[in-house]
């Protein structure tokens, strides 16, 4: 990538038309880490054309082609996994263990789809006219607007264009204007693997790049992921386009009394650090019986010792700052109104004054969290435990549910009676028991519970793939 370069197009880096320039600074360091103008709707325009240019050819092609390419791509980017983490961490911010182990996932994803994709099959139907024989079988949907968020760049533009790829379609990928870098240096690997030329493009750039590309007549379907409100928007300007949506979340974890408390209290305190609180299925809100609760405090207190804040390329870190101003001032807002209602804050709570960026926010406890506060309401973004307590298993699992997301939760407990009843009941798309809210699998069905905020379709194993391909019927009569 030349410093000239600042989209990749039609299996190129590409200069394009660009309005101003977006300047990427580093959240670690303050330092300039790049600078590269926002994509315009002529930019979004080529991109689209391109796209639209290559995918019949590819949709055209057999699976195990398909396949092959994108193991040569998994391959291609974990060769460069080192160069794409250090970047990663300079933009984004979070600790490099983490960046590595997020571009390692990205790579895996490819390996992943590409033996979905070559067992992704049809099914024969019994007809009630004894002359028809009815099939089905998976098309690609075509080409897809992929808008992606800070937070994990690299892994969230593969969580779509992996299973996209090995399924026939093709891409314009607009990533975040502050955290651009890493997606357009990992086109290295992609243009190293072969990818033909059209099938992914990368335009960065804001909302207003976003909506140009959701509005583009080209784009058949858009996958989202970022924020519920940024979902909705998007939502009523796509009309009835194909979506994907992966939106906010506010993850209940619940501590019944018979928790291994130690287990419980470690899994809470990583939750909540794991990319400085930034996960969609972060430690959001823990919600502990009022049995246990003094005891789990002092358990939270103790794995807290073990968060360490600072210099994200520092080995010994496993905090750093937050990504932008935009989340730091949320968590300036929660803390503000968790002391105003008289929450208790048991460590942290405020940024860091000696830090080389205002984004180093310190890890924070809070107890007794109202249910009405913006802590216990909202997502909150940051590296924050807030505990809310509950009388019995009842009241926790209605606390848990008072809520307008509903993305991932995790409760503790021995009972295997227990821990289905919260499986079962809690108003989420996925239940840990017994581990971090902040867990997930690249082969599992990732996503909201449906009729909440927090959107619809799976990210993970085969269900991408159905997500991303028509269900096509054909009828022969004989
Ligand atoms: P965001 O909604 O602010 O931005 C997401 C993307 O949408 C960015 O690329 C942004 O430029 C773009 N965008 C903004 N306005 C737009 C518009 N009007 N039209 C089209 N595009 C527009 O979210 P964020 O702050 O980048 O990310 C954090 C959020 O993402 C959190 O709420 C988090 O929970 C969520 N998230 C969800 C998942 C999931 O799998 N459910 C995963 C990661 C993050």
């Amino acid at each position: 990538m030349t410093t000239t370069s600042s989209f990749f197009v039609d299996g190129a880096y590409v200069s394009g038309q660009g309005t101003g320039i977006v300047e990427v600074i580093s959240p670690a360091t303050g330092e300039r880490a790049g600078a590269i103008p926002e994509a315009t709707a002529a930019d979004v325009d080529a991109a689209v054309a391109a796209a639209r240019a290559a995918q019949p050819a590819w949709a055209a092609t057999n699976v195990w082609e398909r396949a092959a390419l994108c193991h040569r791509i998994g391959d291609e980017l974990a060769k460069r996994v080192d160069e794409l983490a250090r970047l990663q961490t300079l933009e984004q911010g979070k600790p490099l263990a983490e960046s590595v182990a997020d571009i390692e996932e990205a790579a895996k994803l490819f390996h992943l789809h590409a033996e979905d994709a070559v067992r992704l099959h049809g099914e024969t139907l019994p007809s009630t006219d004894s002359s028809k024989r009815m099939f089905t079988y998976h098309r690609p949907v075509g080409t897809w607007g992929i808008i992606t968020p800070w937070n994990f760049p690299l892994l969230m533009l593969a969580e779509f264009v992996a299973p996209g790829l090995a399924t026939g379609n093709a891409h314009v990928v607009k990533p975040p204007e502050n955290t651009p870098l890493t997606v357009l240096a990992a086109m290295e690997a992609f243009i190293a693997a072969g990818v033909p030329a059209g099938l992914v493009n990368v335009v960065p750039g804001g909302g207003a790049t976003g909506e140009a590309l959701v509005t583009h007549a080209g784009i058949d379907a858009i996958g989202f992921i970022g924020s519920s409100a940024t979902g909705a928007r998007i939502q009523k300007m796509a009309g009835l386009k194909r979506s994907v949506m992966e939106c906010s979340g506010n993850g209940p974890v619940v501590v019944l009394a018979d928790a291994d408390l130690a287990a419980a209290a470690r899994a809470a305190v990583d939750g909540a650090y794991l990319c400085a609180g930034q996960v969609c299925c972060a430690t959001e809100r823990v919600i502990v019986h009022a049995d246990v609760h003094d005891a789990f405090v002092a358990e939270v207190l103790r794995a807290a010792e073990t968060v360490v804040l600072g210099d994200p390329f520092d080995a010994a870190v496993n905090l750093g700052p937050l990504n932008n101003e935009g989340v730091a001032a949320k968590m300036d807002r929660h803390m503000a109104d968790a002391r105003e209602r008289g929450a208790k804050i048991l460590l942290g709570g405020a940024r860091r004054a000696d830090a080389p960026t205002g984004l180093y926010y310190e890890f924070t406890v809070v107890d007794e969290v109202p249910e009405d506060s913006l802590l216990s309401r909202e997502e909150s973004f940051g590296p924050v435990v807030p505990i809310i307590t509950g009388r019995d298993d009842d009241d926790l699992l209605r606390i848990a549910n008072d809520d307008a997301l509903g993305l991932q939760g995790a409760v503790f407990t021995k009972d295997m009676t227990k821990a289905f009843r919260f499986m079962e009941e809690m108003a989420v798309g996925q239940v840990i028991v017994n581990d971090s809210n902040s867990w997930w699998d690249v082969n599992m069905p990732f996503g909201g519970a449906g009729g909440r905020g927090t959107g619809w379709g799976r990210i993970g194993g085969k269900w991408t793939l159905l997500d991303m391909t028509d269900t096509r019927t054909g009828v022969i009569s004989l």
